[in-house]
């Protein structure tokens, strides 16, 4: 049985977490964030689950939210960078 990652589109195989216990919420957060058309049912694959895990624990303090608001701030800052570099927005 071969599923397909919707969150990096990769076609895996025993790999895919279908489901997500509660522990995982943190994860959905994360990549409903990067993904919004993502929903919990439509699981994602092993590598994306450690992909945000190692987000969340990079986080000062290893939780969702943090993480979130970090990501949010380098988005920011990112934008802001993009402009002093092009010279004007898009
Ligand atoms: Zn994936």
């Amino acid at each position: 049985m071969e599923y397909q990652c919707n969150v990096c589109r990769a076609r895996v195989g025993a790999d895919m977490i279908g489901y997500l216990d509660h522990t995982e919420k943190h994860v959905i957060d994360l990549v409903k964030h990067d993904h919004p058309d993502w929903v919990e049912k439509d699981g994602l694959c092993k590598k994306c689950l450690e992909y945000y895990r190692s987000e969340i624990q990079g986080s000062i303090f290893k939780d969702a939210p943090c993480a979130l608001r970090i990501r949010k701030t380098k988005n920011v800052l990112e934008k802001i960078g993009s402009l002093f570099k092009s010279g004007k927005g898009s």
